[in-house]
């Protein structure tokens, strides 16, 4: 259970972050920021209205905030809005990702920036605004959402894979730098989740990536989100700087 903690996800209007705002809250959480580049609609105070109805749990509070998380700026305007609304923060979800897949001799420098940027940069940006914080309150609980492309690449998506294998490398160095201030740091490696990002993939393409899934099935949202609330409960406070892949056992 996650009584009295204060959390923010990136990129929680939907898919694995909408599921891990819900699991927050469904651990009792008692507030949470989550922040998005667009929202569904433009539309930030409507979609935490949506959420704040779908969890059924008025104990928990939830603030939605309109930012880009690949700006330092943006990032460090959440964070004092977290503060300001929850009162703190112990927990940090850094979900937000896209992708801009194509093979390199096609890839564009913007599709590379713009994924490095969205992807690896605004983990460095959420980490950093949240810092002081988390060091003055002594406790801080941080997951970055990662992919198993960072770990075993993927065809088309040299951008992809190379912002999340950074994931990797960015959370095992700040496991290590922020563990004597009681903050642990660690990463989700998921697999193949059924969100938005995963519908562009034709039938084909799901087909034979189903192939290479021992459990022979997608993981949903929620399977990725248990992992997040385990990874900050009390359970996990001596795991830190691990990378836990969610994958059905794609990855062995
Ligand atoms: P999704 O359905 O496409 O949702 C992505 C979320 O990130 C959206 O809420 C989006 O906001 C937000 N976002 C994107 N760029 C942003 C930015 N610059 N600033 C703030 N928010 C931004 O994707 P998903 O499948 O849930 O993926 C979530 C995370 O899991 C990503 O990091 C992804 O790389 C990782 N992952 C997914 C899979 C999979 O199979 N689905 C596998 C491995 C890893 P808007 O709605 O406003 O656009």
């Amino acid at each position: 259970m996650l009584f009295n903690k204060r959390a923010i996800v990136t990129g929680g209007s939907r898919g694995i972050g909408r599921a891990i705002v819900k699991e927050l809250a469904a651990k009792n959480c008692s507030g949470i920021m989550f922040s998005d580049i667009a929202f569904i609609n433009d539309d930030s105070e409507a979609c935490a209205a949506e959420i704040q109805q779908e969890i059924n749990n008025s104990d928990t509070k939830i603030y939605a905030f309109k930012a880009d998380a690949s700006s330092l700026k943006e990032a460090e305007n959440t964070v004092a809005a977290a503060v300001e609304k929850l009162g703190g923060v112990d927990i940090l979800v850094n979900n937000a990702g896209i992708t801009r897949d194509n093979l390199l001799l096609r890839m564009t420098e913007e599709d590379f920036d713009n994924v490095i940027k969205a992807n690896l940069k605004s983990v460095f940006n959420y980490t950093k605004a949240v810092l002081r914080t988390m060091i003055k309150q002594k406790y801080g609980r941080i997951v970055n959402i990662a992919s198993i492309v960072g770990l075993i690449g993927n065809a088309g998506q040299a951008n992809y894979s190379a912002s999340k294998a950074g994931v990797i490398g960015f959370t095992k160095s700040m496991a290590r730098e922020l563990a004597s201030r009681n903050i642990t740091v660690n990463a989700i490696a998921p697999g193949f989740i059924q969100t938005k990002m995963t519908n562009k993939l034709n039938d084909d393409q799901k087909e034979a990536l189903l192939k290479t899934v021992p459990l022979s099935r997608m993981g949903t949202p929620e399977d990725v989100a248990r992992v997040v609330t385990f990874l900050c409960s009390e359970n996990a406070d001596y795991i830190t700087g691990q990378v836990i892949a969610v994958d059905g056992g794609m990855t062995m």
